[in-house]
């Protein structure tokens, strides 16, 4: 333990992170092929994506429309001169041999995304947002469907040529909790904006880990890794975790870490050397000599930016403004589309946005959670809740029973008022019939109201106790202190 507490003191974790998103257009980057998931295995295919000599690459509008969005909505520069280069290597799942990629062109140059971690703000920086094709799909034939040990592997050429944009971010996130915050926000962000569904399981979002150690206060970077392979939230956090334990090791015991690219490997829990990294010589990139550079007309960008829908940043300011939430509860409500929108339907029902936010930060969140659910398949609709709400408020139901009631409200999906009359929970607020409850108390308990009336004035709550018991927990409390008191004056 001591050691660890040492190195953690003194070195400091850097991470950068890139993300490649599979975008929601229709056809392929540079043909007019069909993007599909799940079809028939090479079915989607034309001379452009199999690479064969003598077809051309024609660019996909909408994708380079849904880049630009992307590189709005992360406060980027929209280069209105981009262009698209060859990015060379050699891999079964790319038969031209190599990626048409951006390299010192971009479409999207800088940025930023703020995100939250244990109540602080970090701007993380973007250095770029471009546009680049997906390869194919190997499908290595041995049982773990790795590589190694495979007899043979087949290729999928569907997936080949789909719009992928690749999101780099400045190396300024500084723990695997943080790397694990910005991707879901980052993944909220992109899915709000409609250009992808960012579906991690069928790889519509990837994410390659950088991640390095220095001395604390060192002005200049460690030798870094690439994680790859890590295809969930959970994933990346884990990997970058192993990762900082094994470079702290190294570092500890004198020796170097090496600039490589390793494999997470989520059964055993450890990432592995894939191979040492190329550096960006080895790709000899070259500008594609099919594809003119691209000059983009501004008043086009202004349009889309002008038709981007309200952005997550913009809206959890306007509940801040509006509805004078504080930032913490605004940042929750405006942390995906649909949670917002059950918000801000919730409070057109009700115009209680601080009650409303605590129910859905609480008992909302905990069962969709422990469903493993989201909000918007929630089995407790807007109006269901702000109904519970009004329940309470009309005194009809304590705070503890309606807790009970949203238990059953979301296993079943019933109303809340039929839950409540169906288990003859309502709240007993029926002046004469507390009365009946507080006169029985008294009468059972002498020695107790004669200490009362002696002034031990904390013997009230045995008696509250015991009226509440009596009541099956279903007399309203505030009413029983007031007869009560009432009663023994
Ligand atoms: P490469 O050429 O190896 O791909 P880049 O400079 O393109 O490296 O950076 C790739 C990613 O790695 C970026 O997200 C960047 O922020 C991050 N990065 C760069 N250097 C480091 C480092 N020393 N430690 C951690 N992350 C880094
Ligand atoms: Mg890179
Ligand atoms: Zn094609």
């Amino acid at each position: 333990m001591p050691i660890k507490t040492e190195a953690v003191e003194k070195y400091e974790v850097v991470i950068g992170l890139e993300i490649h998103v599979e975008l929601l257009t229709k056809s392929k980057m540079f043909c007019g092929c069909r993007v599909s998931f799940g079809a028939e295995p090479n079915t989607n295919v034309c001379p452009v994506c199999l690479g064969m000599p003598g077809s051309l690459p024609v660019v996909n509008k909408r994708a380079v429309e849904y880049t630009i969005k992307a590189g709005l909505a992360l406060n980027s520069k929209i280069a209105l001169h981009n262009q698209f280069h060859r990015k060379n290597y050699f891999y079964p799942d790319m038969p031209k041999d190599y990626q048409i990629s951006q390299y010192d062109k971009p479409l999207c140059i800088g940025g930023y995304l703020d995100v939250n971690v244990s109540g602080d703000t970090r701007r993380i920086g973007i250095t770029r947002v471009h546009l680049e094709e997906d390869t194919g799909k190997m499908i290595h034939q041995s049982e773990t469907g790795r590589i190694a040990g495979a007899d043979y592997s087949l290729v999928d050429f569907n997936r080949a040529g789909t719009p992928l944009m690749e999101i780099v971010s400045e190396p300024d996130i500084r723990t695997p909790e943080e790397a694990r915050a910005f991707m879901q926000k980052l993944r909220r962000l992109i899915v709000s904006i409609g250009v992808s569904d960012c579906n991690m399981e069928e790889g519509s979002m990837r994410c390659d880990a950088n991640i390095s150690l220095r001395p604390r206060g060192e002005a200049t970077f460690g030798v870094k890794s690439e994680i790859k392979n890590m295809n969930s939230f959970r994933a990346l956090q884990r990997a970058l975790e192993y990762e900082i334990e094994r470079q702290k090791n190294l570092i500890l015991a004198g020796e170097k870490v090496l600039q490589e690219t390793r494999h997470w490997n989520a059964a055993k829990n450890t990432t592995t050397s894939m191979r040492s990294k190329e550096e960006a010589h080895d790709y000899r990139y070259f500008p594609d000599p099919d594809l003119v550079p691209m000059d983009l007309d501004e008043a086009w960008v202004n349009n889309i930016r002008a038709g981007l829908p309200e952005l997550p940043a913009a809206r959890k300011e306007r509940f801040i403004r509006d509805f004078g939430l504080s930032t913490y509860d605004a940042d929750f409500m405006a942390s995906s589309t649909a949670m917002g929108d059950f918000f801000e339907a919730s409070v057109k029902l009700l115009a209680e946005p601080k009650t409303v936010g605590n129910w859905m930060m609480g008992e909302l969140s905990a069962h969709l959670n422990a469903a493993a659910t989201d909000i918007e398949q929630s089995p407790v609709s807007p109006k269901q809740l702000t109904d519970l709400i009004k329940l309470i408020n009309e005194g009809r139901i304590s705070g503890k029973m309606a807790k009970e009631v949203f238990e059953e409200m979301f296993v079943g999906g019933k109303d809340p008022q039929a839950l409540i009359e169906e288990k003859g929970l309502a709240q007993i607020s029926d002046e004469s019939a507390i009365a009946g409850f507080v006169d029985k108390a008294i009468e059972a308990n002498p020695m107790v109201v004669a200490e009362y009336k002696a002034g031990k004035k904390q013997a009230i709550g045995f008696l509250v106790g015991q009226i509440m018991k009596a009541s099956r927990g279903q007399a309203n409390p505030k009413l029983v202190n007031e007869i009560l008191q009432k009663k023994l004056q």
